[in-house]
């Protein structure tokens, strides 16, 4: 593993570490210069590296787009609220060199004091940067997701939250419990209720550390990360599939203070979990709702182990 920061002639390194490529090149910056760039993405096609490109589908990219060889996968994406900025600027090249930092691949950049720092061999930040990758192609590129409606107490977006309970029967069929909760002030409601069959291994959802190894070579790190997205894939289709009421995040209560609990004999307590959250609203959602925060106790109350 070799990790290092530059400061100076960033745009040279990034064309030097491009032009080592062998096998695959994703980029996800807000702004690309073709006129730097399109000839060394045309030498990395010339020799059969796939090339895929996220950037803003704005004015800036427009101009300077046509400079870019037509044989790259282009993801043009566009913020749905104009404070949501896609601010990244990242590099996976061959699935194990990342490239980060501030510098933007644009055309006024060389001026002006940047970094970037290069990891080599790291597989595991490669991975969670690719999870980025496709996370944020998933994200714009998804437009069947439902809209969220206004929380009729605060009029913040509320979602729906499915809290599975054990499965049972020949069928593995669990309840699913669903609350409104809006983002805000989770002010929470119950509004209903569905049978589902054999989701939990269906989806996976019970075995998060089924791909934790400690295997950390490059094939198998890139075989978890296929194996990750298939699931992230299959149950993101599973809860956009047509049902009565939609699900946007599934939940699960469970203690916050187990070891105190035990050891000290402290009041057990408990939050709500969110394990799974619809791509379309991962910056609405929260990954936990605590307790004592607006109805949330209701619902721990109701669904506490
Ligand atoms: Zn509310
Ligand atoms: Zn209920």
């Amino acid at each position: 593993m070799n990790v290092y920061a530059q400061f100076e002639e960033i745009e040279s390194e990034i064309k030097r570490l491009l032009l080592d490529a062998n096998q695959s090149v994703r980029i996800c910056v807000a702004w690309i210069n073709g006129q730097v760039f399109g000839p060394v993405f045309q030498r990395l096609l010339d020799k059969g590296v796939q090339i895929e490109l996220i950037c803003n589908d704005d004015p800036v990219n427009d101009g300077t787009a046509m400079h870019l060889p037509p044989g790259i996968k282009r993801y043009a994406i566009r913020s749905r609220i104009s404070t949501a900025l896609m601010h990244n600027k990242f590099c996976v090249i061959d699935e194990e060199t990342v490239l980060t930092g501030s510098y933007n691949w644009s055309k006024k950049a060389p001026l002006s004091f940047e970094n970037i720092v290069v990891a080599k061999g790291d597989f595991l930040l490669a991975k969670s940067f690719l999870h980025e990758f496709y996370d944020l192609i998933s994200f714009y590129e998804n437009k069947s997701a439902d809209k969220l409606q206004r929380c009729p107490s605060c009029r913040s977006l509320q979602f729906n939250l499915g809290i599975f309970g054990n499965e049972s029967g020949l069928y593995n069929e669990s309840k699913v419990d669903i609350w409104s909760v809006c983002v805000a002030k989770h002010h929470a409601h119950h509004v209903g209720e569905q049978y589902e069959q054999f989701v939990r291994a269906q989806l996976g959802l019970d075995d998060e550390h089924e791909y934790e190894c400690n295997d950390l070579d490059k094939e198998s790190v890139m075989a978890a990360f296929r194996r990750e997205r298939q699931r992230i894939e299959r149950i993101q289709a599973y809860f956009l599939g047509h049902r009565s009421l939609s699900i946007h995040a599934v939940g699960w209560v469970v203690p916050d203070n187990f070891n105190e609990h035990i050891e000290w004999g402290v009041e057990q307590r408990f939050s709500v979990r969110i394990k799974w959250r619809d791509m379309y609203y991962r910056k609405v959602i929260p990954s936990r709702l605590h307790h004592g925060i607006g109805d949330v106790d209701r619902i721990i109350a109701e669904h506490q182990p």
